[in-house]
């Protein structure tokens, strides 16, 4: 069963291969798409949607689209939908990090979460949406190599290691993709089952 990935994100492809590996999964690039979605809603559920349904409207076939980011309790929730382009420029790991962690610097309450809400667009015009958390908190700075985005920050009280240290098959065991993905193998086996 062929699904497309409506992400130009690397490091979520990667995610979505491993936890998937039932099905044959496509980039937009495989395929040959180039198509920019204008993230807009102010929702992870929303921009997964708009996402998955735009790019399938142009590919013709079964889209699945992530949208998701860091949620962080003591900045009201922030980044949000915004964490991508938290420090202005968009896809700048770095420099979002470095944000996050000078705005973290007197704080004492370090919670945070990542959240994953991942939608599926069908040629016929249905679609579901499915959401995974992944709790953790902030680190005082940036640790380990693997990962992609925050997870050089996100520390995992329980592995004594922030995401970027864990190895990428534990992370995709336990993490808010991988959450949301279980639901979605569940929520597409009963579909595509008819
Ligand atoms: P978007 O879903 O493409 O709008 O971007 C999500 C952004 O959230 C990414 O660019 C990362 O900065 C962050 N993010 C989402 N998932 C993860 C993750 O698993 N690890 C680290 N950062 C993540």
């Amino acid at each position: 069963m062929k699904i497309i990935v409506a992400t130009k994100n690397a490091g979520k492809l990667r995610e979505f291969k491993a936890i998937l590996p039932e099905y044959e999964i496509l980039s937009m690039e495989d395929i040959g798409i180039d198509v920019d979605v204008d993230e807009d809603a102010d929702t992870f559920e929303g921009n997964a949607m708009k996402k998955a349904t735009e790019i399938m409207k142009v590919c013709g076939e079964i889209t699945i689209a992530d949208d998701s980011g860091l949620v962080v309790d003591a900045l009201n929730g922030e980044p949000g939908v915004y964490s991508a382009r938290y420090s202005g420029e968009h896809g700048n790991d770095t420099e979002n990090n470095l944000l996050v962690l000078k705005k973290m610097e007197n704080e004492t309450n370090r919670k945070a979460k990542f959240v994953s809400a991942v939608a599926a667009a069908f040629p016929d015009g249905s679609h579901f949406c499915v959401t995974g958390e992944f709790h953790g908190e902030i680190d005082y700075e940036m640790k380990g190599t693997g990962g992609f985005g925050y997870d050089c920050i996100f520390y995992l009280p329980e592995y004594g290691q922030t995401s970027a240290e864990i190895s990428a098959e534990k992370k995709n065991r336990i993490s808010h993709r991988a959450k949301a993905l279980q639901k979605l193998k569940i929520k597409l086996e009963e579909i595509l089952k008819d």
